[in-house]
Order: C-alpha cells, then structure tokens, then sequence
C-alpha cells in the first residue's frame, strides 16, 4: 500500500532527523522556484543529508516505498530537471554535503561533495595555486553535483572542455542504495565501460552524485582580454580562426554579443560604462591566458595583425582588473537584461561553427516573419559553435500573449534550422522536462533506445528524477 505524505515525512524524519526534512510546502519556495519560473509543482517533501550513508538510506528507503526522488543542487538548471513535475517527489538536496575532501594541486586534481558551489570549488583550486576552469554566470550557486549531472560547459570550454571533460571520477548512490565508488584519478583506465561518463550528463536520471574528483591546472600568470566590434558573423568567424591558429589552447574565450545586448544594459543601468570600442552590429569578447608572464605572441600583438588584414573594425583592451570584470560583467549579464526586458523566447543550441553565421542569418529571418517586431539577441560561445539563440518579446507587447502566441512557432523555426544544419537542440543545458517530447522527435531511435536499456538497467523501478530526460 501507497504511503502517505505525513507517513513518508515521518520515516524520512526518523532516518535524518527533523531538521534535515522540510514536510511544509510554505518552506519550500527556494527548491521549488527555479530561474525561469515555468515549472509549478510542489513536492512531498525535501530532504537535506549531511552524509553520503544518509543518501543512501533516503534512496533505500525510497525504493523499498516505491517514491521518486530529485536530486537538486543549486537549482539553477534552466530546464526543469531539478524540480518536480508530478508534485509527488522527494527534493534530495545536496546543499549540506559540502566538503572540500582534498585537492591536490602538484597532481592536478581535487575532490569535493557535490553539494560545494562552483564559485567555492574555484577557491579552493586558488589556495592551491591552481585554478578549476569551469565558469559559468551561475557559478555563486550552482554547485558541483548539478554541474556534472547537466554536463556543464560556460565561458572557457575552448580551452579546457567541459564538465565531463574536467571530471576524472565521481561517487555516486546508486537506484538500490548502493554506493559506486569511482573516485580516482587516472589518467589512464581502460578497464571497461567509462560509468563516470555515464553519471555525468545524466541529469540525475542514474545515480545521485555525492562526490567527484575534477582536474585542476596551474593558474595562469595573467589573461589578456579585449572586446572587438565586428561588422558581421563570418567576419567574427574569420577573427576567431585566425586567433586560434596563433593562441591555440592559451585562447580561452571567444563569445559574441550583438549591438542590442549592450544597448539593453546601458538602458537597464547594468554597466558602470560603455566597455566597447564603439558602436558596431556585433560584439567578441576574446580572452587569452599566459603562463609566463611578458610571453610572446600577445592577445594585442595578434589582434592588431588582424585588424592590419581587415578582419575587425575596432578594439579595446583590459587595463586592469576592473576593465576585465567589466567585459565579462558585460557578457555574463546577457541572460540578466533579457528578464529586464519583458519575456523572452530561449534557444541553446549548438551547430558546427563555420554554420553560425546561417543559422543566425535564417533564424532571426524566419522570427522577424513569424512575429513581427521580435528582437533577436543571439549571443555566446562563438568558438563552440553553441549559441544562446534568444528572443526578446516586441516593445510594448504583452508578455503573456507573446508567449502564447509566439514561443511554439519560434521554437519550431529555430529548431528546424538547427537540425538541418546538423545540430543540437541543447548544446548546454541539457533535456529537463523541457525538452523530453522534442528529444523524442529528433533523437537517433537507436540512441533513445540504448539510453533507455541503460536506464532500466540501473533504475529499474523508475525512482531517480522520472520524467526527466526520457519521457
Ligand atoms: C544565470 C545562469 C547562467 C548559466 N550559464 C550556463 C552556462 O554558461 N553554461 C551551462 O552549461 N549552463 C549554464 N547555466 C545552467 C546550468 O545548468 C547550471 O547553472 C548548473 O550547471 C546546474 O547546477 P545546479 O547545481 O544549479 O544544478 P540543479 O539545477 O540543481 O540541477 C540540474 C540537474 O542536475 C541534477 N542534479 C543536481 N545535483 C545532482 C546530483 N548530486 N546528482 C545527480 N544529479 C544531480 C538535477 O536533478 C537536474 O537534473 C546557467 C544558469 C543560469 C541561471
């Protein structure tokens, strides 16, 4: 027989203790509000455990009564995976499994909970003389274990990959309770299935992650950072190889903004000043790093031959700390000015770079003609080929009727595009609830049909975030 709500609070509150199990749907706004409030269900309860034996016990205790259980981070995800869908779950929050277990800057690596925030794991790198090169604008909340579960990438993939690529091994509970210890830190195991890559991307659909080893590198000696005004996107195209081909890996970022971003925050107050070299169509903000200081082939060196052959209009140069947080407050506050702006109509897609250009050109076409008078803001990671291919509702329209009317159509055009181009629906955020139906429309049958063999595999009662990622 089914439990009941009060029947499930007590058994969790007897496995946990009262204070780490919140029954009162009052209480829990933080965990059911996510960034773009489209999801309203409530849930059963939420849990907190301090300890990985106490996720267990949650999990064991959830198989044995049948419950579904959501493991939630820092609840920044941008596509419903960490928030519940049915309004039966339990929330298993890992904000209390928080430690710091080691870091190990002379080998590369250290370990943490999957309850640390991002921005507390770059710390931690820093004292060690090393940085963790994973930043994203969520970074002061999102934290480790959603990171990974959602495949993480932001601002310097170019350089250094993504979260899978910056993980070396993870822990994790498993359906059943039990505990996949795959915390090492080899750079070499070909010892069978890579289970780590598994569990990372997984969106808590496999196993709940509790901690993870990730790679650390040496801080560089400084960045060099500089915004460039471009006339166009192939020409922010040509920029970008021509940059590459002389940086190569020390190129850690090439992101692009259009002229309708920056007037947005100077209208909304966002920017201390204007931190571009003039008006112009579209914006990069290219940065460098350097290991030696006074090395040669400098960020400035390359971008004045650049601009000796044609390939920018303008540029300006980070003088100091300041100027750099500036360009990158600049960059990280795209997502921030839009909400300023009225609704909006989101795309994280990705195609291969050198389709950028078209995918822009024919997406921002087939917009302006399905809903005249939208604003195309599309902005992001250039040198990923991964674009955040946004929409700003008309001046003066309602926001509730343009999404009504808009938010379908726009998605199909958009998506039709990427798709012809070869390219992914979710480049970064991942599936959530958001996207299951569209996954199904689009996926390789046989890959939907492995990715659910592995599912029933590993979760064959279906208690891990149902609803998520496969319908
Ligand atoms: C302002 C802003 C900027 C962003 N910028 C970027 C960006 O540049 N690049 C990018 O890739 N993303 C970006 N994101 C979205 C990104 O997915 C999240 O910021 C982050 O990776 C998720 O971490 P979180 O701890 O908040 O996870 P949550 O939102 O809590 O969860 C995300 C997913 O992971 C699962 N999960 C969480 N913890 C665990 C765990 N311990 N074990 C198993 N599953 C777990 C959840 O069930 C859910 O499916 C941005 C979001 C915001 C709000």
């Amino acid at each position: 027989m089914a439990l009941s709500s009060q029947s499930i609070i007590a058994g969790l509150t007897e496995l946990l203790g009262p204070s780490a199990v919140i029954g009162e749907v009052a209480r829990m706004g933080a965990f059911l509000i996510e960034p773009r409030k489209r999801f309203h269900q409530t849930a059963t309860a939420i849990v907190l455990p301090q300890t990985v034996a106490q996720v267990q016990a949650i999990v064991r205790f959830a198989a044995e009564h049948r419950l579904r259980l959501i493991p939630q981070g820092g609840n920044t995800g941008l596509v419903g995976g960490q928030v519940p869908r049915f309004g039966d779950e339990i929330i298993v929050s890992t904000i209390n499994l928080n430690r710091v277990r080691s870091v190990d800057a002379a080998a590369g690596h250290m370990t943490v909970e999957s309850g640390v925030i991002l921005q507390e794991a770059h710390a931690a790198a820093e004292a060690a003389g090393a940085i963790f090169p994973l930043w994203l604008a969520s970074q002061g909340s999102a934290r480790i274990g959603g990171v990974l579960s959602s495949n993480a990438g932001g601002v310097n993939v170019l350089a250094y990959g993504n979260a899978r690529d910056l993980t070396m091994g993870v822990e994790a509970v498993l359906a059943d309770g039990r505990l996949y210890q795959g915390l090492n830190s080899l750079k070499k195991d070909n010892t069978g299935y890579d289970l780590k890559d598994l569990l990372v991307g997984a969106e808590g659909t496999l196993g709940i992650i509790t901690a993870a080893t990730l790679k650390i590198f040496p801080q560089p000696e400084d960045y060099e950072t500089a915004i460039v005004s471009l006339s166009n996107l192939d020409a922010a195209l040509n920029l970008f190889e021509f940059l590459r081909a002389r940086a190569r890996r020390r190129l850690s970022a090439f992101e692009i903004v259009p002229a309708l971003g920056l007037e947005m925050q100077l209208r909304h107050g966002m920017l201390a000043r204007d931190p571009t070299p003039g008006p112009s169509p579209w914006y990069a903000l290219i940065e460098v790093s350097r290991l030696t200081k006074g090395a040669s082939g400098t960020l400035k060196t390359a971008i004045e031959a650049a601009f000796s052959v044609g390939l920018l209009d303008n540029a300006v140069f980070a003088e100091s700390i300041a100027d750099r947080a500036l360009m990158w407050a600049f960059r990280e506050q795209m997502s921030e000015v839009q909400s300023k702006e009225g609704a909006s109509i989101k795309h994280d897609v990705s195609v291969p770079i050198d389709d950028v250009p078209q995918l822009i050109a024919e997406g921002v076409a087939a917009a302006e003609r399905l809903v005249p008078g939208i604003r195309a803001v599309p902005f992001g990671h250039l040198g990923d080929g991964n674009i955040h291919f946004n929409f700003s509702q008309p001046l003066g329209a309602d926001a509730k009727a343009f999404m009504e009317a808009s938010d379908e159509v726009v998605h199909e055009a958009i998506y039709e595009i990427v798709l012809r181009l070869g390219g992914s629906i979710s480049a970064e955020h991942g599936i959530g609830q958001l996207k299951t139906a569209l996954l199904k429309q689009v996926k390789d049958p046989v890959a939907l049909e492995m990715m659910r063999a592995i599912k029933q595999a590993l979760d064959p009662l279906g208690i891990l975030n149902p609803g998520k990622l496969l319908d």
